[in-house]
């Protein structure tokens, strides 16, 4: 059985419908809802859903990447759905794309931490 769903990656402000197999797990795109002013030309094509899926899992992996590089700015906190490995009080990560769609990750550090640190 398939299903689909809306999924709203948080590296832009585009809104797709996936559509989800059950018997599978395998996700594919299914419709674009909205497009934003960066992914537009691609909207309503399959290329849409394959470019933002891109950049959604780059920043991913880059964030992970991150992490794992610092350790000593991470900690590892219990949630509803088991632990999770976050950068620590003060240390604020952030992410923009350039003009060429290139990722750009950073670290803002509080004072405090950084004393701390
Ligand atoms: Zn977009």
């Amino acid at each position: 059985m398939t299903k689909t769903q809306l999924w709203c990656p948080d590296t832009c402000g585009c809104q797709i419908e996936e559509k989800f197999d059950d018997a599978t797990g395998i996700i594919t795109y299914f419709s674009t809802v909205s497009a934003c002013e960066v992914h537009a030309p691609l909207a309503d094509t399959p290329a849409h859903y394959d470019t933002v899926l891109a950049e959604n899992r780059g920043k991913n992996f880059a964030m992970t990447a991150a992490m794992e590089l610092l350790p000593e700015l991470t900690e590892v906190v219990s949630t509803e759905d088991g632990q999770v490995t976050k950068f620590k009080t003060g240390f604020h990560p952030s992410y923009t794309f350039d003009a060429e769609r290139k990722l750009v990750l950073r670290v803002k550090v509080d004072d405090a931490a950084a004393l701390a640190f």
